[in-house]
């Protein structure tokens, strides 16, 4: 073996191997204190779907701004309908109609209806309206069927949102009807949290692009497209992937191009000799965590260049999944402005067989759950990206404890 290179200084671990590793606990806790929501952007109504508001919603009108009806039928005075029956009709001369968008611009006086369509204004003099069904029109006049009570079937003015109401806080993810909602006010566009820019730069000499020639001892370049549907999810926007050959020169340009919130670098992270990444960041930004106590992705680091957040992704796929999944999900949730905790659903259920882990360090175990009964998928090394599609979840075995026994509840997060 030959001897490490330290000529590029004395935090230069490649080939020495991770002195000491920071736990999963304190690298959670670094992102939590150095990570914040990004600054605030204006988005049309038309991009606001899932977006996150950077400032509360307030109205500007109230909604809605005048008294509506409720149903199609007849305005009327509500005391003139007192004693209306089926037996008892009792005649109103129609004087005019209110459709929604015109309303019946005259004052109705009395022994007067107007007839009235479902969200068309109430006219000046009446207080109440009465559906068509208990109307029955004769030559100009109306036959009422029915008595009805002093604002029955009017849809207050305000009664949905009062001006000056606050209808969505800052920090809530809008939903298809929250955008509706908005739209109802007469607003635009809303302040979002802006999304963060993320870049992908994947390494590695060995890899070749699916749909090309792989020479006999190149693997095919998975990474990328595993990340590709992550980051999404967490709201973020995967903007570029450049892909470098385990080269100085190639991964430093690719970190240090501006443009990025947050960049992910693929494969080269631990302490081979190719392995350039950590110390071009330890150079021109700062790398507080590298290697973590967890299984797999413990070449995992964690650090910044200026502003731009950059997380090592060890090269294997399961690590790389994983690293994603603890750190650089969590750290994009926070830039995004969203709930950081685990996005996944969860299940629990009954372990079938014991799972294996050691204290001091947090694993991250594949299961398949089969009614109820879970049980971690059989080859399950880091490189084995199989064992993530056939695994319905994972479950998290903290640092405390060993492992679990067979019979163990647990809480399984499912893949979707
Ligand atoms: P590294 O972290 O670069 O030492 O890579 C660890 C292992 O993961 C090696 O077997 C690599 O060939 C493999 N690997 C690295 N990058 C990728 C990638 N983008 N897709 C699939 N496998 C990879
Ligand atoms: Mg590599």
């Amino acid at each position: 073996m030959t001897q490490p290179d330290d000529s590029t200084g004395k935090h230069d671990v490649r080939m020495r191997g991770f002195r000491s590793r920071t736990s999963v606990e304190d690298a959670l806790r670094w992102i939590d204190a150095n990570v914040f929501p990004l600054n605030s952007e204006a988005v049309t109504l038309g991009d606001a779907h899932g977006r996150v508001l950077a400032s509360g919603i307030t109205s500007p009108i109230d909604v809605p701004a005048f008294d509506r009806s409720a149903m199609d039928g007849f305005a009327v005075k509500s005391a003139e309908t007192v004693g209306a029956g089926d037996y008892n009709p009792l005649p109103f001369r129609i004087v005019g109609v209110s459709m929604p968008g015109q309303p019946f611009e005259g004052v109705v006086e009395r022994g007067e209806a107007v007839r009235i369509m479902t969200g068309a204004p109430i006219p000046h003099g009446v207080d109440a309206v009465v559906p068509a069904e208990y109307a029955t029109v004769r030559e100009g006049s109306v036959e009422i069927t029915t008595t009805v009570a002093s604002l029955k079937h009017i849809g207050r003015t305000a009664e949905d949102v009062a001006a000056g109401a606050t209808v969505l806080a800052a920090g809530h993810r809008l939903r298809p009807q929250d955008v509706g909602l908005i739209a109802s006010l007469g607003l635009p566009a809303v302040s979002a949290v802006r999304q963060p820019r993320v870049r992908i730069v994947v390494t590695g000499n060995e890899l070749a692009e699916p749909g090309s020639e792989r020479g006999p001892f190149q693997i095919y370049e998975s990474n990328s497209h595993i990340i590709a549907g992550l980051v999404p999810r967490d709201d973020g926007v995967l903007f570029e992937r450049i892909r470098c050959q385990d080269d100085r020169e190639s991964i430093l340009a690719a970190v240090t191009n501006p443009g990025a919130d947050v960049v992910l670098i693929s494969g080269g992270s631990s302490v081979g000799t190719e392995d350039h990444a950590p110390n071009i960041i330890r150079e021109v930004g700062e790398l507080p965590i590298h290697g973590v106590a967890m299984r797999p992705s413990s070449p995992a680091g964690i650090g910044r260049i200026g502003a731009t957040l950059i997380f090592l992704l060890p090269g294997n796929p399961v690590s790389c999944l994983c690293a994603y999944d603890f750190f650089a999900g969590r750290a994009i949730r926070r830039l995004a402005g969203r709930n950081p905790d685990w996005p996944h659903r969860t299940e629990a259920g009954t372990l079938k067989s014991k799972i294996v882990s050691q204290v001091g360090r947090v694993d991250y175990c594949r299961v398949r759950i089969n009614d109820g009964r879970i049980e971690p998928v059989a080859l399950s090394g880091a490189s084995i990206l199989s064992s993530t599609t056939r695994a319905n979840g994972f479950v998290i075995v903290p640092s405390a404890l060993e492992g679990y026994a067979a019979g163990t509840e647990v809480e399984v997060r499912l893949y979707s």
